[in-house]
Protein backbone atom coordinates (compact mmCIF):
# COMPACT_ATOMS: atom_id res chain seq x y z
CA UNK A 1 0.00 0.00 0.00
CA UNK A 2 2.86 2.40 0.59
CA UNK A 3 4.79 2.71 -2.69
CA UNK A 4 2.79 0.88 -5.07
CA UNK A 5 -0.22 2.21 -6.73
CA UNK A 6 -3.12 -0.60 -5.97
CA UNK A 7 -5.82 -1.54 -8.47
CA UNK A 8 -8.91 0.20 -8.12
CA UNK A 9 -10.77 -2.74 -8.16
CA UNK A 10 -8.84 -3.89 -4.78
CA UNK A 11 -9.47 -0.93 -2.97
CA UNK A 12 -12.89 -1.17 -3.71
CA UNK A 13 -12.64 -5.09 -1.64
CA UNK A 14 -11.51 -3.46 1.16
CA UNK A 15 -13.84 -0.53 1.49
CA UNK A 16 -16.20 -2.96 1.19
CA UNK A 17 -15.47 -4.96 3.68
CA UNK A 18 -15.57 -1.66 5.66
CA UNK A 19 -18.90 -0.83 5.11
CA UNK A 20 -20.14 -3.78 6.00
CA UNK A 21 -18.46 -3.75 9.15
CA UNK A 22 -19.82 -0.34 9.84
CA UNK A 23 -23.33 -1.08 9.30
CA UNK A 24 -23.60 -5.03 9.98
CA UNK A 25 -24.52 -7.98 7.66
CA UNK A 26 -23.53 -10.83 6.67
CA UNK A 27 -21.42 -12.19 3.34
CA UNK A 28 -23.91 -11.59 0.89
CA UNK A 29 -26.53 -9.96 2.43
CA UNK A 30 -28.16 -6.85 1.86
CA UNK A 31 -28.24 -3.64 4.43
CA UNK A 32 -29.07 -0.68 4.09
CA UNK A 33 -25.86 1.57 4.09
CA UNK A 34 -27.58 4.85 5.23
CA UNK A 35 -24.56 7.22 4.67
CA UNK A 36 -22.80 7.14 1.73
CA UNK A 37 -19.24 5.55 1.74
CA UNK A 38 -17.70 9.05 0.78
CA UNK A 39 -19.10 10.92 3.72
CA UNK A 40 -18.27 8.26 6.07
CA UNK A 41 -14.66 8.52 5.29
CA UNK A 42 -14.68 12.45 5.94
CA UNK A 43 -13.39 13.57 9.02
CA UNK A 44 -15.68 14.33 11.87
CA UNK A 45 -15.27 18.13 11.53
CA UNK A 46 -16.79 17.48 8.25
CA UNK A 47 -19.82 15.36 8.69
CA UNK A 48 -18.05 11.77 8.41
CA UNK A 49 -17.10 9.25 10.93
CA UNK A 50 -13.19 9.58 10.31
CA UNK A 51 -12.71 6.38 8.59
CA UNK A 52 -10.14 6.15 5.75
CA UNK A 53 -11.21 5.14 2.18
CA UNK A 54 -8.49 2.61 0.89
CA UNK A 55 -8.29 4.46 -2.48
CA UNK A 56 -7.25 7.90 -1.06
CA UNK A 57 -4.94 6.52 1.80
CA UNK A 58 -3.37 4.64 -1.11
CA UNK A 59 -2.61 7.74 -2.88
CA UNK A 60 -1.66 9.99 0.16
CA UNK A 61 1.01 7.42 0.60
CA UNK A 62 2.40 7.73 -2.67
CA UNK A 63 2.29 11.54 -2.10
CA UNK A 64 4.32 10.68 0.88
CA UNK A 65 6.82 8.65 -1.70
CA UNK A 66 6.63 11.39 -4.05
CA UNK A 67 7.53 14.19 -1.72
CA UNK A 68 10.77 12.05 -0.48
CA UNK A 69 11.40 11.62 -3.92
CA UNK A 70 11.63 15.51 -4.41
CA UNK A 71 13.30 16.97 -1.39
CA UNK A 72 15.70 14.11 -1.06
CA UNK A 73 17.99 14.39 -3.96
CA UNK A 74 21.06 13.31 -2.53
CA UNK A 75 19.84 9.32 -1.31
CA UNK A 76 20.89 7.14 -3.18
CA UNK A 77 17.09 5.60 -4.56
CA UNK A 78 16.24 9.07 -5.66
CA UNK A 79 19.22 9.46 -7.45
CA UNK A 80 18.87 5.86 -9.29
CA UNK A 81 15.21 6.58 -9.90
CA UNK A 82 16.26 9.81 -11.43
CA UNK A 83 18.72 8.24 -13.03
CA UNK A 84 16.56 6.75 -14.89
CA UNK A 85 12.93 7.97 -15.46
CA UNK A 86 13.59 11.94 -14.91
CA UNK A 87 15.62 13.79 -17.59
CA UNK A 88 16.47 17.61 -17.94
CA UNK A 89 16.81 19.89 -20.81
CA UNK A 90 19.82 22.28 -21.59
CA UNK A 91 17.34 24.91 -20.26
CA UNK A 92 17.21 22.78 -16.56
CA UNK A 93 13.44 21.88 -17.92
CA UNK A 94 12.56 18.63 -15.97
CA UNK A 95 10.85 16.05 -17.88
CA UNK A 96 9.31 12.87 -15.99
CA UNK A 97 9.60 9.25 -18.50
CA UNK A 98 6.35 8.00 -18.32
CA UNK A 99 7.10 4.86 -20.41
CA UNK A 100 8.41 1.17 -19.51
CA UNK A 101 8.49 2.19 -15.43
CA UNK A 102 8.50 0.17 -12.56
CA UNK A 103 6.14 0.21 -10.09
CA UNK A 104 7.65 2.69 -7.76
CA UNK A 105 7.82 4.86 -10.05
CA UNK A 106 4.33 4.39 -11.74
CA UNK A 107 3.34 5.75 -7.71
CA UNK A 108 5.30 8.49 -7.59
CA UNK A 109 4.02 9.52 -11.05
CA UNK A 110 0.69 9.65 -10.00
CA UNK A 111 0.58 11.46 -6.91
CA UNK A 112 2.88 14.34 -8.77
CA UNK A 113 -0.22 16.29 -10.31
CA UNK A 114 -1.55 16.51 -6.95
CA UNK A 115 1.37 17.18 -4.91
CA UNK A 116 2.09 20.03 -6.94
CA UNK A 117 -1.41 21.19 -6.08
CA UNK A 118 -0.24 21.20 -2.59
CA UNK A 119 3.05 22.43 -2.73
CA UNK A 120 4.09 26.44 -1.86
CA UNK A 121 7.19 27.70 -2.49
CA UNK A 122 9.67 29.51 -0.28
CA UNK A 123 11.79 31.51 -2.78
CA UNK A 124 15.29 31.84 -2.61
CA UNK A 125 17.10 32.01 -6.21
CA UNK A 126 14.14 31.62 -8.22
CA UNK A 127 15.35 29.09 -10.43
CA UNK A 128 13.22 26.26 -9.83
CA UNK A 129 10.19 28.03 -9.69
CA UNK A 130 7.70 28.36 -12.66
CA UNK A 131 6.41 31.58 -12.92
CA UNK A 132 3.28 30.89 -13.97
CA UNK A 133 2.35 27.89 -13.19
CA UNK A 134 3.96 26.86 -9.13
CA UNK A 135 2.32 28.43 -6.05
CA UNK A 136 4.85 31.33 -4.66
CA UNK A 137 2.25 33.47 -3.85
CA UNK A 138 1.33 34.13 -0.08
CA UNK A 139 -2.25 33.04 -0.90
CA UNK A 140 -2.11 29.81 -2.14
CA UNK A 141 -2.60 31.13 -5.69
CA UNK A 142 -0.79 30.97 -9.29
CA UNK A 143 -0.54 33.90 -11.65
CA UNK A 144 -2.07 31.58 -14.53
CA UNK A 145 -5.62 31.89 -12.67
CA UNK A 146 -4.98 35.40 -13.67
CA UNK A 147 -4.60 35.43 -17.07
CA UNK A 148 -7.74 35.66 -18.87
CA UNK A 149 -6.74 35.32 -22.31
CA UNK A 150 -3.82 32.89 -23.25
CA UNK A 151 -1.52 35.60 -24.86
CA UNK A 152 0.96 33.80 -27.73
CA UNK A 153 3.87 35.79 -26.33
CA UNK A 154 3.55 34.61 -23.03
CA UNK A 155 6.64 31.59 -21.93
CA UNK A 156 4.75 29.65 -19.97
CA UNK A 157 8.06 27.72 -19.23
CA UNK A 158 9.53 30.67 -17.55
CA UNK A 159 11.37 30.36 -14.29
CA UNK A 160 10.90 33.51 -11.30
CA UNK A 161 14.78 33.78 -12.44
CA UNK A 162 13.81 34.06 -15.86
CA UNK A 163 11.11 36.49 -15.74
CA UNK A 164 13.13 39.20 -13.16
CA UNK A 165 16.21 39.61 -16.26
CA UNK A 166 13.33 39.81 -18.42
CA UNK A 167 10.69 42.53 -16.89
CA UNK A 168 13.69 44.47 -14.60
CA UNK A 169 11.62 42.93 -11.56
CA UNK A 170 13.02 42.71 -7.86
CA UNK A 171 15.27 40.06 -8.19
CA UNK A 172 14.76 36.90 -6.17
CA UNK A 173 18.07 36.52 -4.60
CA UNK A 174 20.75 34.09 -5.53
CA UNK A 175 22.94 34.20 -2.02
CA UNK A 176 19.80 32.63 -0.22
CA UNK A 177 20.23 29.25 -3.20
CA UNK A 178 18.35 27.00 -4.06
CA UNK A 179 14.58 27.32 -3.59
CA UNK A 180 12.51 25.38 -1.07
CA UNK A 181 9.59 23.20 -1.41
CA UNK A 182 6.99 23.60 1.70
CA UNK A 183 3.74 21.52 2.20
CA UNK A 184 0.88 24.16 1.61
CA UNK A 185 -1.44 22.11 4.05
CA UNK A 186 0.67 22.53 6.83
CA UNK A 187 1.61 25.22 8.94
CA UNK A 188 5.11 24.20 9.27
CA UNK A 189 5.03 23.50 5.65
CA UNK A 190 6.48 20.21 6.54
CA UNK A 191 4.59 16.98 4.95
CA UNK A 192 1.98 15.14 6.97
CA UNK A 193 0.30 12.08 6.03
CA UNK A 194 -2.77 13.25 7.82
CA UNK A 195 -3.69 16.25 5.79
CA UNK A 196 -1.91 14.50 2.64
CA UNK A 197 -4.92 11.86 3.42
CA UNK A 198 -7.64 14.94 3.27
CA UNK A 199 -5.97 16.41 -0.18
CA UNK A 200 -6.27 12.87 -1.97
CA UNK A 201 -9.83 12.22 -0.44
CA UNK A 202 -11.23 16.13 -1.91
CA UNK A 203 -8.98 15.29 -4.87
CA UNK A 204 -10.78 11.48 -5.54
CA UNK A 205 -13.92 12.93 -4.32
CA UNK A 206 -13.80 17.15 -4.85
CA UNK A 207 -16.17 17.62 -2.32
CA UNK A 208 -18.05 20.42 -3.16
CA UNK A 209 -21.73 19.27 -0.90
CA UNK A 210 -23.24 21.88 1.51
CA UNK A 211 -21.65 21.22 4.30
CA UNK A 212 -18.15 22.14 3.65
CA UNK A 213 -19.06 25.16 1.92
CA UNK A 214 -21.12 27.82 3.54
CA UNK A 215 -19.03 27.24 6.85
CA UNK A 216 -21.03 24.83 8.21
CA UNK A 217 -18.38 22.20 9.47
CA UNK A 218 -19.25 23.35 12.84
CA UNK A 219 -22.54 21.74 12.62
CA UNK A 220 -20.70 18.36 12.79
CA UNK A 221 -18.39 19.50 15.32
CA UNK A 222 -21.29 19.73 18.01
CA UNK A 223 -22.81 16.53 17.31
CA UNK A 224 -19.47 14.70 18.42
CA UNK A 225 -18.47 16.95 21.57
CA UNK A 226 -22.11 16.29 22.75
CA UNK A 227 -21.36 14.54 26.25
CA UNK A 228 -23.43 11.67 26.07
CA UNK A 229 -23.29 8.04 25.29
CA UNK A 230 -21.88 7.15 22.07
CA UNK A 231 -24.80 5.43 20.57
CA UNK A 232 -26.69 8.64 20.80
CA UNK A 233 -24.23 10.31 19.04
CA UNK A 234 -24.17 8.10 16.60
CA UNK A 235 -27.75 8.74 16.10
CA UNK A 236 -27.42 12.16 16.17
CA UNK A 237 -24.74 11.89 13.65
CA UNK A 238 -27.30 9.93 11.14
CA UNK A 239 -30.10 12.58 12.15
CA UNK A 240 -28.00 15.33 11.19
CA UNK A 241 -27.35 13.68 7.72
CA UNK A 242 -31.36 13.43 7.14
CA UNK A 243 -30.22 9.36 6.58
CA UNK A 244 -32.76 7.96 9.79
CA UNK A 245 -34.87 5.25 8.12
CA UNK A 246 -37.91 7.04 7.97
CA UNK A 247 -41.03 6.64 6.01
CA UNK A 248 -39.97 9.23 3.51
CA UNK A 249 -36.37 7.48 3.37
CA UNK A 250 -37.52 4.92 3.12
CA UNK A 251 -40.10 5.28 0.45
CA UNK A 252 -37.11 7.50 -1.52
CA UNK A 253 -34.98 4.00 -1.27
CA UNK A 254 -38.29 2.10 -2.76
CA UNK A 255 -38.75 -0.07 0.13
CA UNK A 256 -42.44 1.20 0.70
CA UNK A 257 -44.87 3.48 -0.77
CA UNK A 258 -46.15 5.34 1.76
CA UNK A 259 -44.20 8.40 3.52
CA UNK A 260 -46.93 9.49 5.90
CA UNK A 261 -46.05 9.94 9.57
CA UNK A 262 -47.86 7.32 11.26
CA UNK A 263 -48.26 8.74 14.52
CA UNK A 264 -50.13 12.27 13.92
CA UNK A 265 -51.18 11.11 9.71
CA UNK A 266 -50.52 14.19 8.75
CA UNK A 267 -47.60 15.15 7.34
CA UNK A 268 -44.60 13.16 5.25
CA UNK A 269 -42.55 11.53 7.85
CA UNK A 270 -38.85 13.10 7.83
CA UNK A 271 -36.49 12.78 10.06
CA UNK A 272 -37.17 16.71 11.09
CA UNK A 273 -40.79 15.62 11.24
CA UNK A 274 -40.04 12.89 13.96
CA UNK A 275 -38.00 15.08 15.91
CA UNK A 276 -39.22 18.43 15.90
CA UNK A 277 -42.65 19.20 13.69
CA UNK A 278 -44.56 16.75 14.53
CA UNK A 279 -47.11 17.56 16.78
CA UNK A 280 -46.41 14.59 19.39
CA UNK A 281 -43.20 16.09 18.99
CA UNK A 282 -43.84 19.30 19.91
CA UNK A 283 -45.55 18.28 23.02
CA UNK A 284 -42.92 16.53 24.49
CA UNK A 285 -40.63 19.29 23.84
CA UNK A 286 -43.09 21.55 25.65
CA UNK A 287 -42.95 19.63 28.67
CA UNK A 288 -38.94 19.58 28.50
CA UNK A 289 -39.53 23.25 28.73
CA UNK A 290 -37.48 23.69 25.59
CA UNK A 291 -40.66 25.90 23.74
CA UNK A 292 -42.16 26.27 21.04
CA UNK A 293 -40.83 29.83 19.75
CA UNK A 294 -37.19 27.94 19.90
CA UNK A 295 -38.63 24.99 17.91
CA UNK A 296 -39.89 27.43 15.00
CA UNK A 297 -37.19 29.90 14.68
CA UNK A 298 -36.50 29.26 10.78
CA UNK A 299 -33.61 27.20 11.50
CA UNK A 300 -32.69 24.29 8.58
CA UNK A 301 -32.83 21.01 10.67
CA UNK A 302 -29.00 20.54 11.24
CA UNK A 303 -28.62 24.13 11.86
CA UNK A 304 -31.42 23.40 14.51
CA UNK A 305 -29.93 20.47 16.22
CA UNK A 306 -26.31 21.83 16.46
CA UNK A 307 -27.53 24.90 18.02
CA UNK A 308 -29.70 23.05 20.94
CA UNK A 309 -26.83 20.63 21.11
CA UNK A 310 -24.43 23.30 21.79
CA UNK A 311 -26.53 25.07 24.59
CA UNK A 312 -25.02 24.67 27.60
CA UNK A 313 -27.83 24.07 30.10
CA UNK A 314 -30.19 22.37 27.79
CA UNK A 315 -28.05 20.50 25.65
CA UNK A 316 -27.68 17.65 27.59
CA UNK A 317 -31.39 16.85 27.38
CA UNK A 318 -31.67 17.76 23.73
CA UNK A 319 -29.87 14.75 22.96
CA UNK A 320 -31.43 12.42 24.69
CA UNK A 321 -34.81 14.04 23.84
CA UNK A 322 -34.05 13.85 20.38
CA UNK A 323 -33.04 10.02 20.62
CA UNK A 324 -36.31 9.07 22.74
CA UNK A 325 -38.60 10.31 19.83
CA UNK A 326 -37.01 8.08 17.11
CA UNK A 327 -37.06 5.44 20.15
CA UNK A 328 -41.22 6.27 20.74
CA UNK A 329 -42.05 6.24 16.92
CA UNK A 330 -40.05 2.93 16.56
CA UNK A 331 -42.22 1.42 19.22
CA UNK A 332 -45.02 2.50 18.11
CA UNK A 333 -44.36 1.14 14.54
CA UNK A 334 -42.92 -2.23 15.34
CA UNK A 335 -44.48 -3.07 18.93
CA UNK A 336 -47.60 -0.58 18.33
CA UNK A 337 -46.57 0.38 22.32
CA UNK A 338 -47.52 4.19 22.47
CA UNK A 339 -45.52 6.36 25.19
CA UNK A 340 -47.51 9.60 25.91
CA UNK A 341 -46.05 12.74 26.26
CA UNK A 342 -45.44 13.35 29.61
CA UNK A 343 -44.06 10.15 30.65
CA UNK A 344 -41.82 10.08 27.62
CA UNK A 345 -40.46 13.35 29.23
CA UNK A 346 -40.04 12.04 32.35
CA UNK A 347 -38.17 9.45 30.83
CA UNK A 348 -35.61 11.63 29.06
CA UNK A 349 -35.39 14.02 32.15
CA UNK A 350 -34.34 10.62 34.97
CA UNK A 351 -32.62 9.79 31.94
CA UNK A 352 -30.51 12.46 31.23
CA UNK A 353 -29.73 12.87 34.97
CA UNK A 354 -28.38 9.41 34.95
CA UNK A 355 -25.97 10.44 32.19
CA UNK A 356 -25.06 13.61 34.30
CA UNK A 357 -24.58 11.71 37.17
CA UNK A 358 -22.39 8.78 35.31
CA UNK A 359 -20.39 11.75 34.21
CA UNK A 360 -19.74 13.62 37.17
CA UNK A 361 -18.65 9.95 39.32
CA UNK A 362 -16.41 9.26 35.85
CA UNK A 363 -14.62 12.60 36.57
CA UNK A 364 -14.21 12.22 40.14
CA UNK A 365 -12.59 9.30 39.43
CA UNK A 366 -10.11 10.55 36.49
CA UNK A 367 -9.71 13.37 38.75
CA UNK A 368 -6.14 14.06 39.81
CA UNK A 369 -5.30 13.07 43.47
CA UNK A 370 -5.69 16.49 45.18
CA UNK A 371 -2.89 17.20 47.79
CA UNK A 372 -4.55 17.39 51.18
CA UNK A 373 -4.86 20.72 52.32
CA UNK A 374 -3.56 22.16 55.81
CA UNK A 375 -4.80 25.37 56.95
CA UNK A 376 -2.21 28.20 57.83
CA UNK A 377 -2.67 27.95 61.28
CA UNK A 378 -1.49 30.73 63.49
CA UNK A 379 -1.89 30.59 67.28
CA UNK A 380 -4.80 32.96 68.59
CA UNK A 381 -5.04 35.10 71.50
CA UNK A 382 -8.66 34.62 73.47
CA UNK A 383 -10.33 37.46 74.57
CA UNK A 384 -9.54 39.11 78.32
CA UNK A 385 -9.95 36.43 80.89
CA UNK A 386 -9.98 33.27 78.77
CA UNK A 387 -7.08 30.52 78.01
CA UNK A 388 -6.72 28.32 75.09
CA UNK A 389 -6.40 24.53 75.30
CA UNK A 390 -4.22 23.47 71.97
CA UNK A 391 -3.97 19.70 71.73
CA UNK A 392 -2.95 17.37 69.64
CA UNK A 393 -2.59 13.72 69.16
CA UNK A 394 -0.73 11.36 66.91
CA UNK A 395 0.19 7.36 66.74
CA UNK A 396 3.70 5.79 66.03
CA UNK A 397 3.74 2.85 63.20
CA UNK A 398 4.39 0.06 62.57
CA UNK A 399 3.04 -0.50 66.76
CA UNK A 400 0.38 2.16 66.51
CA UNK A 401 1.12 3.20 69.81
CA UNK A 402 -0.90 6.06 70.33
CA UNK A 403 -0.45 9.51 72.60
CA UNK A 404 -1.92 12.81 72.93
CA UNK A 405 -0.93 16.42 74.51
CA UNK A 406 -0.86 19.97 74.80
CA UNK A 407 -0.89 23.31 76.22
CA UNK A 408 -3.11 25.67 78.22
CA UNK A 409 -2.45 29.52 77.84
CA UNK A 410 -3.61 32.62 78.62
CA UNK A 411 -4.28 35.51 76.59
CA UNK A 412 -1.01 36.81 76.50
CA UNK A 413 0.39 33.69 75.22
CA UNK A 414 2.21 32.29 78.56
CA UNK A 415 2.15 29.21 79.22
CA UNK A 416 -0.49 27.61 82.17
CA UNK A 417 -0.35 24.25 81.81
CA UNK A 418 1.13 21.40 79.54
CA UNK A 419 0.19 17.64 79.59
CA UNK A 420 0.89 14.44 77.53
CA UNK A 421 -0.39 10.91 77.76
CA UNK A 422 -0.04 7.50 76.52
CA UNK A 423 -2.99 5.81 75.15
CA UNK A 424 -1.85 2.38 74.27
CA UNK A 425 -2.60 0.82 70.71
CA UNK A 426 -5.35 3.64 69.41
CA UNK A 427 -6.18 5.42 65.82
CA UNK A 428 -5.28 9.01 65.16
CA UNK A 429 -8.80 10.41 65.46
CA UNK A 430 -9.01 8.55 68.76
CA UNK A 431 -5.83 10.03 70.15
CA UNK A 432 -6.32 13.47 68.85
CA UNK A 433 -9.94 13.55 70.33
CA UNK A 434 -8.85 11.78 73.79
CA UNK A 435 -6.24 14.77 73.47
CA UNK A 436 -8.97 17.48 73.38
CA UNK A 437 -10.76 15.65 75.91
CA UNK A 438 -7.61 15.71 78.47
CA UNK A 439 -7.15 19.41 77.66
CA UNK A 440 -10.22 20.32 78.49
CA UNK A 441 -10.35 18.09 81.43
CA UNK A 442 -6.39 19.67 82.70
CA UNK A 443 -8.19 23.07 82.44
CA UNK A 444 -11.56 22.72 84.67
CA UNK A 445 -9.48 21.01 86.92
CA UNK A 446 -6.75 23.99 87.46
CA UNK A 447 -9.98 25.55 87.92
CA UNK A 448 -10.38 27.68 84.41
CA UNK A 449 -14.06 27.84 83.74
CA UNK A 450 -13.57 30.50 79.84
CA UNK A 451 -11.55 27.63 77.71
CA UNK A 452 -10.95 27.56 74.07
CA UNK A 453 -10.24 24.18 72.39
CA UNK A 454 -8.08 24.71 69.56
CA UNK A 455 -6.93 21.64 67.63
CA UNK A 456 -6.11 20.52 63.80
CA UNK A 457 -8.17 17.49 63.24
CA UNK A 458 -11.34 18.85 61.83
CA UNK A 459 -12.93 14.90 62.96
CA UNK A 460 -12.17 16.48 66.14
CA UNK A 461 -14.06 19.28 65.74
CA UNK A 462 -16.88 17.94 64.37
CA UNK A 463 -17.11 15.46 67.36
CA UNK A 464 -17.38 18.05 69.14
CA UNK A 465 -19.72 19.98 67.78
CA UNK A 466 -22.44 17.36 66.38
CA UNK A 467 -25.87 17.45 67.96
CA UNK A 468 -26.69 13.44 68.23
CA UNK A 469 -24.10 13.02 70.99
CA UNK A 470 -26.36 13.09 73.77
CA UNK A 471 -25.38 9.16 74.96
CA UNK A 472 -21.78 9.71 74.37
CA UNK A 473 -19.64 9.85 78.03
CA UNK A 474 -17.28 12.55 77.04
CA UNK A 475 -20.10 14.81 75.17
CA UNK A 476 -20.92 16.18 78.64
CA UNK A 477 -17.51 17.33 79.51
CA UNK A 478 -17.15 18.78 76.28
CA UNK A 479 -19.84 21.04 76.33
CA UNK A 480 -18.66 22.63 79.62
CA UNK A 481 -15.94 23.89 78.01
CA UNK A 482 -18.03 27.21 76.86
CA UNK A 483 -20.00 27.23 80.23
ZN1 LIG B 1 -46.34 13.22 12.74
Amino acid sequence: MQTAVLPMTVCDVIDKKIRRFVWGGEEGQAKVHLVKWETICRSKDDGGLGLRSARALNLAYLMKLGWTFLNNENDLWVKVVQGKYVCQDARGTTTFLSKATSRLWQGIRKALPLMKQETVWDVRNGRSINFWHDQWLADGVTLKDYIAVADQDIDWNASMADMATATGMEAPRLELGEDVTLWGREKDGRFQLSSAYTAAAEWLEDIQDEETVNGKRSHWKHVWKWQGPNRIKHFLWLAAHDRLLTNSERKRRKLCTNDICDMCKQAAETTEHIIRDCPEAKEVWQKLGIGETTLTCGLGFAEWMSKHLQEEKTGAIFGVAAWYLWKRRNEWIFEKQFQKASMLAYRIQSWTSTIKLAQENDAKLHAPPQKKSRADLAWEPPADGWVVVNTDGSVRQPDSLAAAGGLIRDNSGRCLAAFVGNLGVSTVTRAEIKGAIQGLQTAWSRGYRKVHLQVDSMTTYLFFTAKDHNNDRFYNLATQKSK
